[in-house]
């Protein structure tokens, strides 16, 4: 008997599309991407790509609007990098017009009495910043004809300068491709990799400088080098980051598995749990597949995937297949695994396995549930799924 609205499958296995061509390296190369830890995925330019974007889409609307941005010379560069090394923006702007009143230029820097400098440094602290500067200023004046250098290792090479107020200097004022590494972008970058390490560790800051670096676009690394610091500022911040509000947050490791309170910081206190679930490719007569609704309240709320038992544990396919039975009245049996699909939603490690099902002799498919339905393949490039159904979804058309 068939209850109304419901549609028999005689076999709905034998009429599903044989396995299209370059299905096997389609799901090895998921595989071999679901494998790849988080904190190596800015090794995918792809990753990059879309960060990138989004950062300097963002930059370009709420970037502030700062003086040593209007006119960005090494010189303009190097003292507001110096200043604001341990203080604030708004400290700074007024020591910043200040300075430049008293010495518009690296020369009149170099020639100026020290205690004409220190009076003007007063109150911003760290004298020994002031102290370098005149001495650097009396370097390039000595050294560089009072022209500001400009190959990174000359730049280096004057006092107070390190790697990264050289790299700001060079990248901002002439758009040179040199990365910077800071206190804002120490943390942004080691949220945006998930990075677990403690950030003091000549390792944890080797990898934060290769991410700064492999970050950079071919033209504009100063505006990425400032989008990235102005982000820190403004939305990645230490305490309490306003992820909602921030551009990268789909693809920031820390705010997907939750981590961005304990990033940057050695995270100890995270426990992870291991979880098999199990989903399924539900062929019907009409070489369409079963895909469903996930209803509120659940994990991807709204979007669609295939079905997927996620309602705690069970020991393998066919119970997993029973529960789903049981839960939606369709009675399927698994019949070969097809894929395997590794990931992390918050504290969980998920091990996916996707199993080809079919229903179980006269078995229907219900088609009167709005948020269960059959679909072509090719229908479901325009369905909004679940990043996990989204793969399962590729594999099924070999890309
Ligand atoms: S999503 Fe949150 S933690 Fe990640 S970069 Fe943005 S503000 Fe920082």
């Amino acid at each position: 008997m068939t209850r109304p609205g419901i549609s028999k499958v005689p076999d709905s296995t034998a009429a599903f599309p044989s396995e299209p061509p370059g299905r096997e390296s389609a799901r090895e190369e998921l595989i071999r991407q679901e494998t790849v830890h988080e904190e190596f995925v800015w090794h995918d330019p792809r990753w990059r790509g879309r960060v990138r974007r989004r950062l300097l889409g963002w930059f370009a609307t709420q970037a502030r609007s700062l003086p040593w941005r209007d006119h960005p010379t090494p010189y303009h560069v190097w003292v507001s990098e110096i200043m604001l090394q341990q203080t604030q923006v708004a400290t700074v702007i007024d020591y910043y017009h200040r300075f430049l009143a008293a010495f518009p230029t690296v020369v009149d820097l170099a020639a100026a009495p020290e205690e004409r400098l220190m009076r003007l440094w007063e109150g911003l602290g760290y004298y020994r910043r002031a102290r370098s500067m005149h001495a650097a200023a009396k370097l390039i004046v000595e050294r560089h004809d009072g022209v500001f250098p400009t190959t990174f290792d000359q730049v280096l090479a004057l006092p107070g300068i390190g790697r990264y107020t050289a790299g700001a200097i060079l990248s901002i004022s002439a758009d040179r491709r040199y990365p910077v590494l800071e206190g804002n972008t120490q943390r942004v970058y080691s949220r945006w990799i998930g990075l677990r390490q403690d950030v003091t560790t000549a390792a944890a800051k080797t990898t934060l400088w290769d991410v700064a670096g492999a970050m950079l676009p071919r033209t504009g690394s100063g505006r990425f080098n400032q989008a990235a610091m102005e982000l820190g500022s403004l939305v990645c911040k230490p305490k309490e980051p306003l992820c909602h509000a921030c551009p990268v947050r789909n693809d920031c490791q820390a705010h997907r598995l939750g981590l961005q309170d304990e990033i940057p910081g050695k995270v100890t206190r995270v426990e992870y749990e291991s979880r098999n679930e199990f989903g399924f490719i539900v062929p019907t007569r009409e070489r369409n597949v079963l895909v469903q609704q996930i209803p509120a309240g659940q994990r991807w709320a709204g979007l669609w995937d295939f079905p997927r038992w996620t309602e705690g544990d069970v020991a393998d396919a066919a119970a997993a297949a029973k529960s789903l039975s049981h839960q939606w009245g369709i009675a399927i049996r698994p019949t070969e695994k097809w894929l395997t699909i590794k990931h992390a939603v918050t504290r969980y490690r998920i091990t996916l396995e996707v199993h080809r099902a079919k229903p179980i002799d006269a078995a229907t498919i219900p088609t009167d549930q709005p948020h269960l339905q059959a679909l072509p393949i090719d229908r479901l490039a325009n369905l909004p799924l679940s990043t996990t159904g989204r793969k399962i979804a590729r594999s099924l058309v070999g890309k």
